[in-house]
């Protein structure tokens, strides 16, 4: 199998900062995934929003995130695409379960389209891709690197 390394092209359609995201891209930034986490019932919840989905309170702390979930579903994209994706085609869009519950939409790098299960084990990486913005993809975590954990 020909190793697959993603392509990352200036023509990329990049996040917009916003008053409710720019903690999450300041935190990528320094290599560090973030949620917020409820104050009033402790949840955490992601995409970053000013009111907690579960109790509608305004009170939220940016708590760092363990990096780490697995695969709840995935989609493989044959095209056609965006022509800024064009050079990744076939390309992974997975939905991670991450240990803080919440659900994260991205890609695996480096993974072959069969090696993709439900449950598969996945830590972020981290991918700038303009002074601003850094992007949070996964990679497979190898058996060994768990049994280290
Ligand atoms: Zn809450």
């Amino acid at each position: 199998m020909m190793r697959r390394e993603a392509v990352i092209t200036r023509d990329l359609p990049l996040p917009l900062p916003t008053l409710d995201n720019r903690e999450f891209y300041a935190a990528a930034r320094r290599g560090e995934l973030c949620f917020q986490r409820c104050a009033t019932c402790g949840r955490f919840r992601h995409y970053p929003r000013p009111l907690c989905p579960s109790c509608l309170s305004r009170d939220f702390a940016w708590e760092r995130s363990t990096g780490r979930g697995t695969v709840f579903t995935w989609t493989i994209v044959r095209g056609p695409t965006l022509p800024a994706f064009e050079g990744n085609l076939p390309y992974n869009v997975v939905d991670v379960v991450m240990g803080e519950g919440v659900h994260f939409v991205s890609q695996i790098l480096d993974c072959p389209p069969e090696a993709i299960h439900a449950g598969m084990p996945v830590e972020t990486v981290f991918v700038p891709v303009s002074d601003e913005i850094t992007l949070v993809k996964f990679r497979r975590v190898r058996s060994e690197d768990r049994q280290s954990r």
